[in-house]
């Protein structure tokens, strides 16, 4: 018979099996090949699990028969069997993804002990009566909690109580008696939550941690996480039972985790947290303050020096940063988990950059390694040096950044109100994977416990959010939603400074900056540049903008927009003047008072570009958002006739509402803009095109150098729009050079950003000089979507129940709009073989939107100006993996 194979040993896989056997699966399979002592296990494949799933949560056939002969195989191998009373196994039911989720699911430690076996197990551990109940105090806690669903407070309170008796704080500090006496307690409190139905057998237990394990695949806090890293549900998780080692039979004994490398900094140094006598998630939980691992070399010095040797060797067999966990057994060491380390985006950039003078990875490597989307984290503020504010408190460095917010005590309460876009900061006593939607959409998280391997802080690493975990004597109470800290007591409308580069605290809100970027950042920057074919360039529309977007690597503006230049208070009134001339030659002499005011902004533009293209959109809303609001502007009418303002004034209001109601659209977004409202004044073309051609000189003129303008043309749809826009600005340009009796580089394209444009581009093309894909347009007017309404309403729905994969104005539809630029292109193309595309709107910023954009043919992309180096990077990127 042909049966699915559900069950490897430890011996039979390897690296390459990852798929199947889950990240840690197949690494330890991996670390004990190349000869890293690790306990021996036996998987049960992702396979497994997805067939579990898709079988209405019923194990597939054979499964339960593979687990028993991979257990018989195990037992015979360690010479142990599960629930012998003579020679007992005990083993750890450990869960384990294709893509590391740390925290997200569930563990199950020393299976195998029970009434039966727990006085063995001491007496094979030298009669240490002591670790024998702590083993089987937490076995009952873990499969209680995580199998039988048994509510944790139920234990917690327990073993509080035992310690309160004694008048400990530790669980260290409970002997033998009191740790039988709670597990007894324990074994109670689960007997009577589950109605006396407690599972004594441990194969039966095998059995069912196995399917908790599956099950947990499916948690909500697993769901969250999963999507947040665009983890499919479908892969499923593997589950490892492995045979127990034992950090907790003594101060000869310990756990810990390590990294080979600093995960905040990237520096090449020790980096990692111990505890002795202790198991399993006391490290990462927080419960007892782990100690640095610089500490073990005085107590356990072969133990030590043999972690550094495999940390080492590890590094160099993955070629990445290794995050490990490992236990001291009775001196001996076991390592029980690698994984290339979460690192933060500076550690990302500085060990990619060291790595490839250690000679371990190429710059191509190098370029894969860094996530294009973390380098955001590293383009975020810091505190502004000048501030001289003292710390508050000052608690540990977990995730780097500064973070500004007003105070949230639970998940929940962050979760709401980071999403309607307030910035809080959210305050727990220790964070547990439970509250990864609070800590998302947090500025960033504060942690009275817990270190710097804790969840939180591996979880906002990640996600480059910053924290301060273990802030030492800060007092909370969830309750009152207070936290007091050096005696001053701090509630919700409170306002926090986080430093998680520092671990310092701050009261009230610290003025932040803008980060510096190191040689390193410019390294991979460069590297990158070497490698792509994509060009990139920024969204910018003032000298500080553009300047940055330059210092930042972009190669000119791909979109200079120019209604910003028209909202300004003080050109508002020149701008209302032009929209309620009654006749052209009012409008003219309105226009002519904005277009100097034009013409300074561009010059400011054109002085930072200079040398660079610029394109330059001419103006893109429709007039009515220059005026008042209908609704503000007939209130204001209604009070100035019920408090008998002056005529003057009621005749000056009353004209503006006239106005406003004669340009009120229904649908303003499929109104009259763009180039329909060029076409209706064809005024402001021309005064802007002059406008351009004004600055443009006098930058040549003044810094001896210009930019390659290039004016660009919004919403067109019909290719007669362009052609009659081409002449408006051609003309406008001719005459203004003529008049100065100078020359200039300039072309005059289009954006493409609705269907029929992208359908016709063959004829568009014919009047174009380039075409600029306006993707947020594209998107709204291709899937017929509001882009101001849809993400509030139904997309966010479509989103979280995943009836579109992802936002499509955050990452383009590839599917579907997808092809409107690529039939754009090609049909553009068509008629000019060297037309020249690109693309502005948010997508240009977005590192799947930019590898589809690579793929499709564009000649660049255009971001905002803290996105170029994600940009360039992920071009880079798209080249080395497609050519
Ligand atoms: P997570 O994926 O949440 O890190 P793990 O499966 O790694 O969960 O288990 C958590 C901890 O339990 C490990 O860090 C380790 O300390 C402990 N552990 C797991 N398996 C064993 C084992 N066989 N022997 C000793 N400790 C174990
Ligand atoms: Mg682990
Ligand atoms: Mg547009």
């Amino acid at each position: 018979m042909n049966q699915t194979k559900y069950v490897y040993d430890l011996n039979e896989g390897d690296a390459s099996l990852k798929p199947l056997l889950g990240g840690k699966g197949a690494n330890l399979a991996e670390m004990n090949r190349i000869g890293v002592p690790v306990p021996d296990a036996f998987t049960v494949t992702t396979q497994a699990c997805v067939d579990t799933m898709n079988n209405n949560s019923e194990w597939p056939e054979g499964l339960r028969e593979q687990v028993e002969a991979g257990l018989a195989r195990l037992e015979e191998r360690t010479g142990k069997t599960l629930g012998s009373v003579e020679n007992p196994l005990l083993v750890s039911i450990r869960s384990g993804a294709v893509f590391s989720m740390p925290g997200m699911m569930d563990t199950i430690l020393n299976l195998g002990i029970s009434d039966e076996t727990v006085g063995q197990v001491a007496k094979l551990a030298d009669g240490n009566e002591r670790f024998a109940w702590d083993c089987y105090r937490r076995f009952v806690q873990m499969y209680g909690e995580v199998v039988e669903g048994i509510e944790p407070h139920v234990f917690e309170d327990a073993l509080t109580e035992a310690k309160e008796a004694k008048g400990v704080d530790n669980d260290t500090d409970l002997d033998a008696e009191d740790l039988k006496a709670l597990t007894q307690k324990f074994k109670d409190l689960a007997n009577e939550a589950l109605g006396g139905h407690w599972t004594t057998d441990p194969k039966e237990q095998l059995m069912r941690a196995i399917n908790a394990v599956f099950k947990s695949w499916l948690n909500p806090r697993a769901e969250v996480y999963r999507k947040s890293q665009g983890i499919s549900r479908n892969l499923g998780t593997a589950v490892n039972v492995q045979q127990m080692v034992f950090g907790n039979r003594g101060e000869t004994s310990a756990t810990g985790v390590c990294f080979s490398r600093n995960p905040s900094t990237g520096e090449k140094e020790l980096y990692g947290e111990f505890l002795t006598n202790a198991q399993g998630e006391d490290v990462v939980a927080g419960i007892r303050t782990p100690r640095d691992l610089a500490e073990m070399e005085a107590e356990l010095p072969e133990a030590f020096h043999e972690l550094l040797a495999t940390m080492d060797k590890l590094e160099l067999h993955n070629k990445d940063m290794q995050d490990m966990e490992f236990t001291i057994e009775d001196r001996k060491l076991y390592m029980l988990q690698t994984r290339n380390g979460k690192r933060t985006a500076a550690a990302a950039v500085k060990t990619a950059v060291d790595m490839v003078s250690e000679g371990l990875i190429t710059k191509e490597e190098a370029l894969l390694r860094i996530n294009p989307s973390d380098l955001d984290a590293l383009l975020h503020d810091a505190i502004d040096p000048h501030e001289t504010a003292t710390a508050i408190v000052k608690g540990l460095p977990a995730s780097p950044g500064a973070a500004v917010g007003t105070l949230s005590f639970t998940a929940d309460d962050a979760a709401e109100r980071g999403k309607a876009g307030e910035k809080v900061i959210l305050v727990r006593y220790e964070t547990t994977p439970d509250d990864i939607h609070g800590v998302m959409v947090a500025q960033g998280v504060l942690t009275a416990h817990g270190g710097m391997t804790s969840h939180a802080a591996v979880v906002a690493r990640g996600m480059g959010i910053t924290c301060v975990a273990g802030a030492p004597g800060i007092k909370i109470d969830p309750k009152a939603e207070t936290v007091t800290i050096g005696g001053q007591e701090y509630g919700k409308g409170d306002t926090l400074t986080l430093n998680g580069s520092t671990g310092e605290v701050f009261s009230g809100a610290l003025a932040l900056v803008p980060p510096k970027l190191d040689e390193n950042f410019q390294q991979v920057g460069e590297w990158a540049d070497a490698v792509r074919r994509l060009g990139v360039r920024a969204n910018a529309e003032n000298f500080e903008d553009a300047s940055k977007a330059r210092e930042l690597g972009a190669e000119g503006i791909g979109l200079a927009r120019t209604e910003h230049m028209f909202m300004a208070a003080d050109r508002l009134p020149a701008v209302r003047k032009m929209i309620l001339a009654e006749n052209e030659e009012q409008r003219a002499a309105a226009l002519a008072e904005i277009l100097p005011m034009q013409q300074a902004d561009f010059e400011g533009i054109f002085t930072a570009m200079k040398g660079l293209p610029v394109t330059v959109r001419l103006l893109d809303p429709p007039l009515h958002e220059f005026l008042p609001n209908i609704v503000d502007q007939s209130v204001l009418v209604k009070e100035l006739e019920l408090t008998g303002a002056s005529e003057d004034v009621l005749a000056k209001e009353r004209e503006t509402l006239a106005q406003v109601k004669r340009l009120h659209e229904q649908n303003p977004m499929l109104g009259t803009r763009g180039c329909r409202l060029a076409m209706l004044y064809p005024s402001i073309p021309d005064m802007q095109a002059r406008a351009i051609v004004k600055a443009a000189l006098a930058v040549q003129e003044r810094e001896g150098e210009t930019v390659g303008v290039e004016i660009m043309i919004p919403l067109v749809a019909i290719a007669k729009e362009l052609e009659v826009q081409r002449d408006i600005v051609v003309k406008a340009v001719e005459e203004e050079l003529a008049a100065a009796g100078k020359s200039l580089d300039y072309t005059v394209g289009t954006m493409i950003e609705i269907p029929r444009a992208a359908l016709t581009a063959n004829e568009i093309a014919e009047h174009a000089d380039f075409f600029s894909f306006g993707t947020n347009d594209l998107t709204q007017t291709g899937i017929g979507i509001s882009r101001d309404d849809a993400e509030a309403g139904f997309l966010g729905h479509y989103v979280e129940d995943e009836v579109i994969a992802k936002n499509p104005f955050e990452s383009i539809d590839q599917e579907g709009v997808g092809q409107l630029v690529q039939i754009g292109v090609e049909k553009g193309r068509s008629t000019k073989a060297e037309l020249k595309t690109g693309v502005c709107g948010e997508h240009g910023g977005d590192p799947d939107s930019i590898e589809f954009f690579h793929k499709v043919g564009l000649n660049y992309v255009s971001c905002s100006p803290f996105r170029v180096p994600i940009a360039r990077l992920a071009a880079a990127r798209a080249t080395l993996q497609h050519g």
